[in-house]
């Protein structure tokens, strides 16, 4: 079962041949700071582990092989038998004794959320899990290889050679490790492989609706049963069907204790009375954390942060969530959360022909690499763990695949999931339309009247909205400033006096 939180929940490392060390230790987790050198074979590692108390558990070796692991396995009962042998303790071990046994290939067996490295003579892997929910980025030249979870931490890097990956904005030299990607390194020479180890199912399956109901809540239940942890998690609730799902069948993990929920609203709006409805029929120890609007356009810059994300619409979906985690308090907590259930479901279809349905889900599967939208460090930031059981790689295979009549059906949107939920959920919540927590805590409308007070026209202000975020990425990541000196209404100021002639 996962602990209360990962062994380690990010890391920078630096793999040299000429003695030379890894740039600054900066990241927007808050976590306590294992630091160690290792020389092996003409070759010193660096690394700095960002832990909560166990680094142990987040460090593996083997001969003259070492495996720094972020996050944590869902699938480790699966694994286990693999190795037939006395069981690795740690994910770290098993990753590693897993690599000794399939090299490379080990990460296409991972069900998890994760970030690796693993440093051998001469060889750097560098492996993300398949949705690439905890970014690792990467800057290399013949000679030394730095990673980091976060891309901040390599903002000083020497300029490095070209890798594959997506690049990152300002950052020349680094590259973000794609989605389900193995990159192998020659760190003498630079010459680098890549390896697909997971992508999106293309075809869909046509199943009887019992079955495909069937299907998709035992993959859901496996999903946050691997995902609850030794602790009562906490489940950050809106009353919608994705986070009442997923609140459902935590509580059920639980029992007798009852589940924590928490849902977020500002002066402006809420969906209080619809959490607090799922909250009474779950006994949920629920609460309810009130946002100041004013307070919630202030972390801005904090998201930015967090997520190195440069979509004004993504950050627009995080920042309410940031501001919650940033509101939370009290000791590190496991966080279950509802995101991203509407990618492979095409939840934001409103209509009942199916083709433009497919046509989003396949679009949004190709497209979500890089945004950062599952990101731990939006939660870390706050010292929380943050998982996301819909991007579960077992849930996502099997919601993606389910052919598009029965995502949306009998004038339904995400029908499978509500149908699939029914038993344990109030009525009401199953057969509630969705609404984006960006527009449930009104914030894409306050974001936009703070453009449009500052003189924005009304037809600009989505590209408005993309430059402040690219320039708090600028301040925030790229020039390494904190974020609570970052003034989001200065920053709204510059843009609308260059949008707007005075
Ligand atoms: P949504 O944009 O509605 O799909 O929201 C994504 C996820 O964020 C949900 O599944 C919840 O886990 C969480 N969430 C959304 N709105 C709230 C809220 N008002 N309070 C707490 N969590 C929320
Ligand atoms: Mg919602």
């Amino acid at each position: 079962m996962a602990p209360t939180l990962p062994a380690a929940v990010g890391f920078l490392a630096g793999i040299h041949q000429d003695g030379g060390r890894p740039p600054q230790r900066v990241f927007a987790t808050v976590a306590s700071r294992a630091l160690w050198t290792q020389h092996t074979a003409g070759q010193s590692l660096h690394a700095v582990l960002l832990h909560s108390g166990a680094p142990d558990g987040a460090h593996a070796h083997a001969r003259d092989t070492t495996l720094l692991l972020a996050g944590e396995l869902y699938n480790r009962e699966q694994l286990l038998p693999l190795l037939g042998r006395t069981p690795p303790g740690s994910d770290a071990a098993l990753v590693l004794a897993l690599f000794g046994a399939y090299d490379v290939h080990a990460f296409r067996l991972l069900n998890g959320r994760f970030a690796a490295l693993l440093a051998a003579p001469g060889r750097a892997v560098l492996a993300t899990d398949h949705a690439g929910s905890l970014p690792l980025y990467v800057s290399a030249a013949p000679g030394r290889v730095l990673a980091a979870t976060e891309a901040k931490a390599l903002r000083a890097a020497p300029p490095g050679q070209p890798l594959p990956g997506r690049p990152v904005r300002r950052l020349p030299g680094v590259r973000q490790v794609p989605a389900g990607t193995v990159l192998d390194l020659g760190v003498g020479t630079g010459r680098c492989t890549s390896h697909r180890t997971w992508a999106p199912p293309l075809a869909r399956r046509v199943l009887p609706e019992e079955d495909a109901v069937e299907a998709v809540r035992r993959a859901l239940d496996d999903a946050v049963r691997a995902r609850v942890g030794p602790d009562v998690p906490l489940v950050v609730l809106s009353g919608g069907i994705d986070s009442s799902s997923v609140a459902a069948l935590a509580a059920a993990h639980c029992r007798p204790a009852p589940v924590d929920t928490v849902s977020m609203g500002t002066d402006e709006a809420d969906e209080f009375p619809q959490a607090r409805v799922v909250a009474r029929h779950l006994g949920s120890a629920h609460r309810e954390v009130t946002v100041p609007t004013d307070e919630l356009l202030r972390r801005l810059p904090h998201t930015v942060w967090a997520a190195e994300c440069t979509d004004p619409d993504v950050v627009e979906y995080l920042l309410p969530l940031t501001a919650l985690y940033l509101r939370l308090g009290g000791p590190a907590r496991r966080i279950l959360t509802g995101y991203g259930a509407d990618i492979p479901l095409g939840g934001m279809h409103r209509e009942d022909r199916l083709p433009a349905l497919d046509t989003a889900v396949s679009h949004d599967m190709d497209t979500y690499d890089g945004l950062n939208e599952l990101t731990p460090v939006l939660s870390g930031a706050a010292g929380h763990w943050s998982t996301h059981p819909y991007w579960d790689r077992d849930v996502l295979d099997v919601l993606v695949s389910l052919e598009a009549g029965l995502k949306r059906r009998h004038g339904q949107d995400k029908w499978v999931l509500r149908a699939a939920l029914r038993d344990v959920l109030p009525h009401e919540t199953v057969v509630r339309p969705k609404l984006g927590v960006h527009e449930g805590s009104g914030t894409t409308a306050s974001f936009t009247r703070l453009l449009t007070d500052a003189g924005v026209p009304a037809g600009r202000v989505r590209h408005a909205k993309r430059l402040v975020v690219q320039e708090l990425f600028d301040r925030v990541v790229i020039e390494g400033r904190h974020p609570d000196d970052v003034a989001t209404g200065a920053v709204v100021e510059h843009v609308a006096a260059g949008l707007v002639p005075r």
